[in-house]
Formats: C-alpha cells, structure tokens, sequence
C-alpha cells in the first residue's frame, strides 16, 4: 500500500473517537478544489510502509481507538483489504474516507466488516459528474457504492458534498441530497478558500462561493425533500 502521509493523533476526523490518520497516495478523480493535490498522482516513493503503521498502532493499543484512511483514493490501493485485516486483528476501529469509485472494494470491506465508518464523496448530480471531477466517472459504480453504504447493517457513514458555487448551482446541490435520499447524515462543506485559490489559477473554476446564508436557505430546501443535512 502506497502511504504517503501519516499523523498519529488527530481529533477531528473520526467522530467520537481518537485516531491515527493515514494518506494514501494516487486518486482517479481530479477535482479543483482538492485539499491534497500532491496526493492525486501514482508514485512509488513511500513515506511509510503499512508494516511501520502497524507496529505503529502496536504501540499505541488502548490509547487510540481507530484508525482513518484518507487519500487520494484508498479503494484504489491494492494492498488496502490485507492492511486492515491486520488493522482489525489489533481491534481498532477504522473510518474510510472514499469517492465512491470501486464498490467492489467497497462491498469486500463490509463482507469482511473491515470498516466501521465510510465517508463517501458526493461531488455531483450524476449528468454532471464527469465535469466536477475532470475525469470519466462510471455513475453506476457511483450509485452501486451509495447503495452498498445504505443497506450495509451496523456500518456509521455519511454522504458530504463540497459545495462550490461556481460547479454546482443551487438545483445540482438539491440533486445531489436527491442521490441519498433516506441516509442517515448527509454534509454540504463550504469549500476551503485557501486551498481553493491554490489552484485557481490552474484552472478557472473557483470564482464563486455559497455564503452561510445560502447554505442555510438549501439546507431548508433539503429538509423539505425530507433529506437531512448538515452543514459544516
Ligand atoms: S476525490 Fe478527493 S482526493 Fe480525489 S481529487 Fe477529489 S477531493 Fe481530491
């Protein structure tokens, strides 16, 4: 497994819990307003082996409680299902962080109740898919991997979208929450301008942003549809 990042404490990212935090590296989507752009390509340097975060949390058992894989795309990484297999033989809970691509991961990870919490990527009603993430995007597997999240018993999850105003208008946002209808939590993130204008200059797509208010106004449209939402 390519891991490209690690911290080994953070408080943030897996609800209720603390836990260690690993980045893979590589990501099929090219979205403009992603966080960990040097993430997004396939490269062999490692800044850690699987085996080192294992003896990591070896050392730390009974002071952390989980584990969260974030990316680029961790369901692309081959060697993801036997890591957490050792992950769960140490009794850690873990927390996925995915787009979504590659549902047959997916479905293998529940099967073998590897994950405990997925946090799955909403970044567009499916027609315009393909333009937010600037890559072809197989929708099906989109959708196989919302419903595989959705019927999945005991597994905690959310669906979240980044809300930028100058990709997704109002009606997209409303059909975005339109795809997971029913689910348990669905966030809308206002999109971070400091890693926004980053990239902005790459490409010009990052113009415009949702105010609180506006969030707040789409959120109540949400709610109408009977789709709860957060806003964060
Ligand atoms: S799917 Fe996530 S990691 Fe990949 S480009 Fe988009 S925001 Fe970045």
């Amino acid at each position: 497994m390519n891991i490209s990042a690690f911290q080994p404490v953070t408080l943030s990212d897996f609800p209720g819990k603390v836990a260690a935090l690993v980045f893979t590296q590589g990501c099929n989507f090219r979205c403009p307003y992603c966080h960990n752009p040097s993430l997004l390509k396939n490269r062999s340097e490692r800044v850690m082996d699987a085996d080192d975060v294992l003896a990591f949390l070896i050392k730390r058992m009974g002071k952390l409680q989980g584990l969260v894989i974030s990316g680029g795309e961790p369901t692309m990484q081959a060697g993801l299902i036997p890591f957490l297999r050792e992950v769960k033989k140490l009794d850690y809970s873990v927390k996925l962080d995915t787009n979504g691509s590659f549902p047959n991961v997916l479905e293998t990870l529940l099967t073998e109740k590897l994950v405990d919490y997925i946090a799955m990527d909403i970044k567009a009603p499916l027609v315009k898919y393909a333009a937010v993430v600037h890559k072809r995007v197989n929708t099906e597997h989109i959708c196989r991997s919302i419903e595989i999240i959705m019927s999945a018993p005991e597994l905690s999850y959310e669906f979240r979208t980044t809300a930028l105003k100058s990709q997704l208008s109002k009606e997209d946002l409303l059909d975005c929450g339109k795809l997971i209808k029913g689910a348990d939590r669905y966030v809308l993130q206002h999109c971070n301008p400091t890693d926004a204008i980053a990239l902005a200059g790459k490409r010009g797509e990052i113009s415009q942003y949702y105010s609180s208010g506006e969030l707040l106004e789409i959120r109540k449209r949400l709610y109408d549809l009977s789709i709860n939402c957060r806003i964060r």
